[in-house]
């Protein structure tokens, strides 16, 4: 059993009201909580009779990620008047900041700081997410398996394979129907599994019908026990345009293999206008247009993921007629340049395998060098459209319009993210921007993702605002909220940008 699983079972054995036991009501489970002790998600604890937010709450330093100077740690009580050195530098993130569920009260953080001349104000809240998944972008060309498979983490169904993209496979994880709509064990799998992806752990993943993966965020998978290193250069098709000119002169065929598109050049369009010779070549496989084919193998963990470990079960007879002769030479590449031979006919028309001549060699280490490293991507989606907007403005509509309008800027930890347009706040981000640990979970089951909402001050106002909570960075930094954690901070990562131009520049004309 999971660490989480453990906790899941302490919340549903032991939710019972004991004297001198203290509520928290950070989320729906309302744990009863003894002195010493944390609730079901070990973020709040009971110390000495008042609910306490466990982790540190993260200020972000985006001075010493220019190369400014880094104000050391600021201890609880400690008085903080770094605000003239660090004007518009520090960044007051979700983390740890815990959470007003049911947002019946505003949010914990409303924080205003001057940047540039301009009042900006940003709303910081830890979200709970009962509508988020994951989608995990695995840059192989191996097959892990079919479209709509399911994917499972400790035996539980947990999400399915989607549609794959250009060199790499798609997994679609969580999402309110394995959370909620099945078995506990499922629902708390699938949180379980989000929430270390989400942190950036490996979680190891079992696709039905296909391949076992081990998936880290920003670090590379690991398909069936091997460690994949490079993503494909490109299909068989595209291989073949980019290369044909290298070749040319130095072999009299080339064949891509590919499980996508297979590419031949002799009869490719890139050979062609290189005056490349018919061959007599006869590929088993569904021809596309000339010099691509499609289906020359199922699906597979071998050569340009394909199953074949033998390239030449592709081929069929030459043709004399069409150009094949005694000596003719041919060489096969996968897609990634980690598979090569050479052959030559002979007599028989047959294709032998010779030693693989210098002259080609460095052709497939070109190959080699254009494939970028293979990584695994996690992205968190999550709904924020929900009641945590209350939080922010008395009017929560208000809200969803100034995201879609870039009147706010949306982030979780600090970190950047891309809102969907249309309906809603459901919103993306790449979990390898955002500060390490930065998610939790509460058993009901669903992830807590930090928030941050970030407007200048006249256009929060405007869209209903809790005015009377705006407090300066200075203040929390040394006084801290109702959670009682003490404030830590970090140097901000270089890539996320602060503070966001547009709001800063965004024209009175637009806050209407
Ligand atoms: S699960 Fe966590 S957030 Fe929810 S009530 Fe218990 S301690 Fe509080």
């Amino acid at each position: 059993m999971s660490e989480l699983s453990e906790r899941f079972e302490t919340y549903e054995s032991g939710d019972k009201q004991v004297a001198e036991k203290i509520r928290c009501d950070a989320c729906p489970v309302m744990c009863y909580i003894a002195d010493g002790r944390t609730g079901a998600c070990d973020r709040y604890g009971n110390i000495g009779g008042r609910i306490v937010r466990m982790d540190p709450l993260t200020i972000l330093d985006h001075s010493a990620e220019t190369g400014g100077s880094v104000v050391p740690f600021v201890a609880e009580g400690e008085n903080w008047n770094g605000e003239l050195v660090n004007a518009g530098r520090r960044f007051i993130t979700a983390i740890g900041a815990g959470t007003t569920y049911p947002d019946y009260k505003p949010a914990p953080f409303i924080v205003s700081q001057e940047v540039e001349g301009v009042d900006l104000v940003t709303v910081v809240t830890e979200g709970i997410f009962s509508y988020c998944g994951v989608k995990v972008k695995i840059d192989t060309d191996r097959h892990l398996g079919p479209e709509t498979a399911m994917v499972r983490a400790q035996g539980e169904a947990i999400g399915h394979v989607t549609t794959g993209e250009y060199g790499s496979q798609m997994l679609s994880l969580g999402g309110v129907h394995h959370l909620t709509g099945g078995s506990k064990p499922e629902g708390r799998a699938t949180c379980d599994a989000m929430l270390n992806l989400c942190n950036k752990k490996p979680v190891e993943l079992a696709i039905d019908g296909g391949a076992n993966v081990i998936v880290e965020a920003g670090k590379p998978p690991i398909i069936d026990g091997k460690l994949e290193r490079r993503m494909r250069v490109g299909c068989g098709s595209a291989t073949i345009g980019m290369f044909a000119t290298q070749w040319r002169g130095l072999v009299d065929e080339v064949v891509v293999v590919d499980d996508h598109i297979t590419g031949v050049v002799s009869e490719h369009q890139a050979g062609k206008v290189l005056d490349w010779q018919d061959t007599g070549i006869k590929i088993v496989g569904r021809r596309s247009t000339p010099g691509r084919y499609f289906k020359v193998s199922e699906p597979g963990l071998g050569w340009g993921g394909t199953t074949i470990s033998d390239p030449l079960s592709i081929l069929g007879e030459w043709n004399p007629k069409k150009g094949a002769r005694p000596g003719l030479s041919m060489l096969m590449v996968s897609t990634t340049g980690e598979q090569f031979a050479y052959y030559e006919l002979d007599d028989n028309l047959k294709p032998v395998e010779k030693p693989f001549p210098d002259r080609l060699a460095k052709s497939v280490r070109l190959i080699e060098e254009n494939c970028e490293p293979a990584l695994c991507t996690v992205l968190f989606v999550g709904g924020a459209g929900g009641s945590l907007r209350a939080g922010v403005t008395e009017n929560p509509v208000n809200l969803t319009r100034s995201v879609h309008r870039l009147q706010t800027y949306v982030t979780v930890g600090g970190a950047p993210v891309y809102i969907w347009p249309g309906g809603g706040i459901t919103l993306m981000v790449d979990v390898t921007r955002v500060p390490d640990n930065a998610f939790g979970y509460v058993p009901t089951p669903a992830l807590v993702a930090p928030i941050e909402f970030t407007m200048r001050r006249d256009a929060y106002i405007q869209l209903g605002g809790h005015e009377k909570e705006i407090r300066s960075v200075a203040d929390i930094v040394s006084h801290g909220g109702e959670y009682l954690n003490p404030r830590q901070s970090s140097a901000a990562s270089s890539g996320n940008p602060w503070p966001p131009l547009a709001q800063l520049h965004t024209s009175g004309s637009m806050l209407r």
